[in-house]
C-alpha cells in the first residue's frame, strides 16, 4: 500500500492562493499541464451543507483509508475559496495516464446536471492563470480528464464545464497577460505595499 502524502487542506482566496503558489519552488517536480475534472459528488448546490475544513477531511478519508491511494488531486476549486488538497509540489493522484507529469484541479459541481456559477468559474480562471504562470505552462495545454485515453471517467468533467474550456483557457491566457502587464494589483495586506501617504 504507497503510503499517504498529505494534504494542506487550506481554504484560499484566490489573491492568497497567487501569493501562496508564488513562495513555492517547482525544482524537484515541475508538472507539464494541468487536467480539469469536477467533482460531481458533492453537486456544488450541496457542497455548502458541510464546513470546507470537514469537507477536506473527509476527501482526505477517501482517498487514503477507501481506495487507498498516495495522494488525491491537487486543488478543489469552490466559489469562496480554493482548497489545497495534495501539495502542489509533489505528483497527485487523479488521471491514470498523466498523474506524474500534472496538476490535478477539481472544480466543486457536477456539470452535467448543474450551470457553473459565475463565482465558480472567476476562482477556476483565477487558480488556472496562477498554476500556469508559477510553472510557465501555456494554457492552451489545459486537458481535460476524459481526454485521458486510460480513465473510466468519461463523464469527467461533465457538459456545462467542458463545454466551457475554450473560453476558459481564453480567460486565463488574458489574465495572466493581465499580470504580466501589472494590472492586477494584489492587495496590500503587507504594510510594505501601501504607499506612503505623501506629506
Ligand atoms: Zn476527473
Amino acid at each position: 500500500m504507497p503510503s499517504w502524502k498529505g494534504i494542506v487542506g487550506q481554504g484560499l482566496t484566490a489573491e492568497q492562493l497567487e501569493r501562496y503558489v508564488s513562495t513555492l519552488a517547482f525544482g524537484a517536480w515541475r508538472p507539464q499541464f494541468v487536467v480539469l475534472h469536477n467533482t460531481q459528488v458533492p453537486r456544488f448546490s450541496e457542497w455548502h451543507s458541510v464546513p470546507g475544513q470537514q469537507r477536506m477531511d473527509g476527501l482526505q478519508r477517501y482517498y487514503r483509508d477507501e481506495v487507498k491511494w498516495s495522494a488525491g488531486p491537487h486543488l478543489f476549486v469552490a466559489d469562496d475559496v480554493i482548497w489545497l488538497f495534495t501539495p502542489l509540489t509533489t505528483p497527485g493522484v487523479h488521471s491514470p495516464s498523466w498523474n506524474a507529469i500534472s496538476w490535478g484541479v477539481e472544480v466543486v459541481g457536477d456539470y452535467d446536471a448543474e450551470p457553473l456559477s459565475p463565482g465558480v468559474r472567476a476562482n477556476v480562471v483565477s487558480a488556472l492563470a496562477t498554476l500556469h504562470a508559477a510553472a510557465g505552462l501555456d494554457p492552451q495545454s489545459l486537458r481535460l480528464h476524459k481526454q485521458d485515453p486510460k480513465t473510466t471517467h468519461t463523464f469527467c468533467p461533465g457538459k456545462n464545464l467542458a463545454d466551457q474550456r475554450d473560453a476558459i483557457v481564453a480567460d486565463v491566457a488574458a489574465e495572466i497577460e493581465g499580470r504580466n502587464q501589472g494590472e492586477h494589483v494584489p492587495p496590500a495586506t503587507d504594510p510594505e505595499a501601501i504607499p506612503a501617504p505623501i506629506h
